[in-house]
């Protein structure tokens, strides 16, 4: 289904499945015995946050979202970024992990990270699904990475282009043409 719209397929459901229970093995083992909020980030992480909490062994995990306006329709971050749902219970003195599609120039993530540090959370650490290295602006690292790709715009497993191809299971770069 749509696969004609891209250039390349870089992940299988099977492939990010398989990395997804790596990664979830490690958090679950830097958590053990504690209490975190996992806060996905929509809508782009909702696919990768559902698959990951599912394999993640830590019972008192708690789970909440906020969003964040980046990209508009187009491809081309802006630099500005806005608050536009927060999350629904308080954060101060929990162990937050942040849970994110896609860590891009860095300015979403860098921007939400210094709104969430100013309400005293024990800590906050960044898991996301897909990290493109080339592309960073701001000083900022995932602490958890399913996989680093080069540039290139990507959709699927939550990623959108103008609001569409977030429910394909793979992960393809779109055909340039597309966006162009
Ligand atoms: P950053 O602020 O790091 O530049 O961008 C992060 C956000 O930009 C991600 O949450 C995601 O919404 C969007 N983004 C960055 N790169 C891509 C991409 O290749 N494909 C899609 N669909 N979204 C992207
Ligand atoms: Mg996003």
């Amino acid at each position: 289904m749509m696969e004609q719209d891209m250039q390349e397929i870089l992940f299988t459901r099977e492939q990010l499945s398989a990395r997804i229970k790596e990664i979830a093995a490690q958090i679950s083992e830097d958590y053990r015995g504690k209490a975190p909020v996992v806060i996905g980030i929509l809508r782009g992480s909702f696919i990768f946050m559902a698959d990951l909490v599912r394999e993640l062994d830590i019972p008192d995990m708690t789970l909440d979202f906020m969003s964040a306006s980046s990209y508009g329709s187009g491809t081309v971050s802006s630099g500005l970024v806005d608050i536009k749902l927060d999350t629904s219970e308080p954060i101060t003195g929990k162990d937050v992990i942040l849970v994110e599609d896609i860590l891009d120039t860095g300015n979403t993530l860098s921007r939400l990270v210094a709104e969430l540090q100013k309400r005293n959370p024990a800590s906050i650490r960044l898991c996301v699904m897909l990290d493109k290295p080339e592309r960073r602006v701001k000083p900022i690292q995932a602490d958890y990475t399913g996989f680093q790709i080069p540039d290139g715009f990507v959709v699927g497993c939550g990623l959108d282009y103008d609001q569409k191809y977030r429910q394909l299971e793979y992960i393809g770069i779109l055909k340039p043409e597309i966006y162009e």
